[in-house]
C-alpha cells in the first residue's frame, strides 16, 4: 500500500477512551518509542485492549448479541491518505481491528460486513477464535431474562428462544431494549477508540467495539462506519462511543474533524459536535468524543449525566506520563 503525504515534523502522541484504554496507550507508545508508525500503534494498542477479557465492550469477553453470538465491530483511517477500513458484524475472529487494516491495505473496498468479512479474515490467515467468555455469557444470560420481564410478559417464554430476533415483532424488542439502556441496566458500554500522531505527521484513528449487548442480529456499531465512530483527516482525528445510533445519525468524528479544520481546539471540536447534535435532537444517553490536531493537542467531551463520567488518557513520546482527563459535560444553554 502506497502511503504518501507531505511530512511535518511533529511530537507524537496518543490518547485513548476509557479505563481500558490506558493499556490502548501503553502498548502504542511501546510501539512508537521502538520507531513504530502511528497506524501500527493504534493497531496494537486496540489489539491490547481486544485482546483482554475483562474488558466487557471490546474484542474477547464483549457481551452477544441477543442470539449470544459475539459480532465485532472495527474501523481504522489514515487522516494523511484518507485511506480506510472497517469490518462489522464479524465473528469467531480475534482481532477486528486488524481485519479492518487488511480491508484498508488489500482491498478495493472499504467496508466488510458479516460472512463476506469472516471469508476475508481466514484468507488473510486470521484463524477461527471464539471471543465469547463464561463470564460474557452469564451476564447474557442475565440480560436476556431482564429483557424478557421488561417485555411485560407480551410473549411466552417459549417464543423466547434464542431466535428471539427473527420470531418476535422488533418493536417489541426494540421499545424493552430502550427500557433496558434507559435504566442503565446495559451498562457494558465502552468503545475503545484510539488516535495517534507520530514523528511524521501521520495521524490515524481506531475504534472497536463487540457492540451494546444483546443488540438485534446485525445491527452495525457507529465504532465500524467511518465518519460515525471513527474519522481523520490532514488536520486532526476523532473517534465516538456511547449509543452508536446517535453518532451514526449525526455523523460525530466527521463533524469534530471538520471543527478541527475549521481552527477549533479538539476538545472545543467535540464540544462544538455533541452540542449540534443536541440542538438537533434530544438525547437521553451517553455519547463521549476524543480527538487530536495535527500539532499533537489533544481533548474531549461528552453527553452525560451524572451516573456516566468519560475518562481518557493520553501519553506524549516526549515526556512519558500518563496523562488522565476526566471530560467535561456539554449541555444547550436553556
Ligand atoms: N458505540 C458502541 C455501539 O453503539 C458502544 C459503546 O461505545 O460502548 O455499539
Amino acid at each position: 500500500m502506497d502511503i504518501e503525504w507531505e511530512i511535518t515534523l511533529s511530537e507524537p502522541v496518543i490518547i485513548s477512551n476509557w479505563n481500558h484504554g490506558k493499556q490502548a496507550v501503553t502498548t502504542g507508545i511501546g510501539i512508537l518509542r521502538k520507531g513504530g508508525s502511528a497506524l501500527d500503534a493504534v493497531e496494537a494498542g486496540i489489539c491490547s485492549v481486544e485482546d483482554d477479557p475483562e474488558t466487557h465492550s471490546v474484542g474477547t469477553g464483549g457481551i452477544p448479541n441477543i442470539e449470544g453470538v459475539v459480532e465485532l465491530d472495527a474501523s481504522i483511517m489514515i487522516g494523511n491518505t484518507h485511506q480506510s477500513g472497517a469490518v462489522t458484524g464479524l465473528v469467531m475472529t480475534k482481532n477486528p481491528i486488524s481485519v479492518a487494516r487488511k480491508v484498508m491495505e488489500l482491498c478495493p473496498h472499504v467496508m466488510l460486513s458479516g460472512e463476506g468479512a469472516l471469508h476475508f479474515a481466514r484468507a488473510c490467515g486470521f484463524e477461527y477464535y471464539e471471543p465469547l467468555t463464561p463470564w460474557a455469557k452469564d451476564r447474557w444470560e442475565a440480560l436476556r431474562k431482564l429483557l424478557f420481564s421488561a417485555m411485560k410478559n407480551e410473549i411466552s417464554f417459549s417464543q423466547f428462544t434464542a431466535k428471539v430476533g427473527y420470531n418476535i415483532e422488533p418493536e417489541k424488542i426494540a421499545s424493552a431494549l430502550e427500557l433496558l439502556i434507559k435504566s442503565g441496566e446495559i451498562r457494558e458500554a465502552g468503545t475503545v477508540g484510539t488516535l495517534c500522531l507520530d514523528a511524521n505527521g501521520m495521524i490515524v484513528a481506531g475504534t472497536s467495539t463487540s457492540g451494546l449487548p444483546i443488540h438485534l442480529p446485525g445491527r452495525v456499531a457507529d465504532s465500524s462506519v467511518i465518519g460515525a465512530g471513527t474519522f481523520a483527516s490532514e488536520s486532526g482525528a476523532a473517534s465516538s462511543t456511547g449509543i452508536g445510533e446517535y453518532v451514526i445519525r449525526h455523523t460525530l468524528s466527521r463533524k469534530a474533524c471538520d471543527y478541527i479544520e475549521e481552527g477549533s481546539s479538539p476538545t472545543e471540536a467535540c464540544e462544538k459536535a455533541l452540542l449540534q447534535m443536541l440542538k438537533r435532537e434530544n438525547v437521553p444517553h451517553f455519547i463521549g468524543l476524543i480527538a487530536l490536531n495535527r500539532n499533537g493537542n489533544v481533548g474531549g467531551a461528552c453527553i452525560s449525566n451524572e451516573a456516566h463520567q468519560f475518562t481518557f488518557q493520553y501519553q506524549r513520546l516526549s515526556d512519558g506520563d500518563m496523562h488522565e482527563v476526566t471530560a467535561n459535560p456539554v449541555k444547550l444553554k436553556s
